[in-house]
């Protein structure tokens, strides 16, 4: 037996989440499939839309939720991994379409796993989690797009957020001049010292704002979409990249083709849970050798699988400050 966070849907249509005694027998049966016995696992902005039913991104039910998780294997029928092997899964559609990890036992598709870097621990890794990899994803946009350090300031929006607060951490370790926007005033402190070097007030960025505005931003990190999106790609520089990829603010973009055409913008959308093998082992690469381990346990908080069902309602409430990993065998 072990214990999950098992989703139904009510008479009434609505989720209900609870932490449910299953049997290893209950779990999906995979081509390649391998059984993993999870150590943490962690609430992302994501399982709060599925622990809520807000959105509907559980594609089925009765589903277990979880889009990441971090454990040792315990039985595979994949040639990559072995009983003992110490592994990572993000997205993919677990805890959407395939049951999840916010579970004490999991199983996927072993062509959906990486190797857990040597450096990071296994709570480290959900500190991190999908959050810290998607946050790696825009570090690593930014930089492929030849932004560096010394092209000037780079805008983090949703800045306390858990996308925000790791990518504040990365961008300051690599050298760059970060900005944080955020809507928490008593936060300022934190955001500081994760690295920022300016924190701005959100509202600032989400009310309806002109085409073009005074240049400022050599990149940015968005987190956020609908306005903020639009007015951080009209006070871009010239020649500056923008990433999105999140929509804590709303999932609409008004604005006006005018930064890219006047101003050579670039405007990059970051995705987390389809990108192959190869980009999320050279993003966990990078994690396990830029951020530094004290400010891992600055961003998280560690919860217990019960609890994990109310943080999920928070994280929608914007209340959480960076990262809530779930010690499943709490
Ligand atoms: P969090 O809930 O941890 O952070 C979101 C932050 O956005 C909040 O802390 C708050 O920060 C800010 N915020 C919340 N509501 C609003 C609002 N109405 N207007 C403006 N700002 C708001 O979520 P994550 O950091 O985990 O994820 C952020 C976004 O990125 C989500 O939309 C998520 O779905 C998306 N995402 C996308 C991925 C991908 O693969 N593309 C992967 C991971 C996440 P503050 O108070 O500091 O302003």
């Amino acid at each position: 037996m072990f214990k999950a966070i098992y989703l139904t849907k009510g008479e009434d249509g609505s989720t209900v989440a609870s932490v449910k005694d299953l049997n290893e027998s209950d779990l999906p049966v995979v081509e390649g499939g391998v059984t993993v016995a999870v150590d943490y696992s962690t609430i992302n902005f994501k399982d709060g839309l599925a622990i809520t039913g807000k959105s509907p991104v559980v594609r089925k039910f009765p589903m277990v939720a979880g889009i990441d998780f971090c454990g040792v294997v315990k039985e595979s029928d994949h040639p990559r991994w072995k009983a003992g092997d110490q592994v990572i899964l993000n997205g993919w559609g677990v805890g959407e379409s395939h049951w999840g990890g916010l579970s004490q036992c999991a199983r996927v598709s072993g062509d959906w796993l990486i190797s857990k870097p040597s450096s990071l621990s296994p709570k480290d890794c959900m500190s991190i989690g999908t959050a810290g990899y998607t946050a790696m994803l825009c570090v690593l946009a930014l930089e492929r797009s030849g932004v560096s350090p010394n092209d000037g300031e780079v805008l983090v929006t949703g800045a306390s957020g858990g996308v925000g607060s790791f990518a504040i951490s990365i961008l300051s370790s690599l050298g760059y001049q970060v900005v944080a926007s955020t809507g928490k005033k008593d936060e300022h402190q934190f955001l500081t010292s994760l690295g920022a070097k300016e924190v701005i007030d959100r509202e600032l960025l989400s009310v309806a704002g002109k085409p073009l505005q005074k240049e400022r931003w050599a990149g940015v990190v968005d987190t956020v979409g609908s306005h903020t999106l639009a007015n951080a790609c009209a006070s871009t520089k010239y020649g500056g990249v923008v990433t999105a990829c999140g929509l804590a603010g709303g999932m609409d973009l008004p604005l006006t083709v005018a930064p890219f055409i006047l101003r050579g913008v670039s405007l990059i959308g970051v995705d987390s849970v389809m990108a192959s093998k190869e980009v999320r082992e050279n993003a966990w690469s990078r994690l396990g050798n830029d951020l530094k381990l004290s400010v891992i346990s600055q961003i998280a908080k560690v919860v217990d699988l019960q609890c994990a069902i109310s943080t999920g309602g928070d994280i929608l409430k914007g209340v959480i400050r960076g990262r809530v990993v779930v010690d499943v065998n709490k």
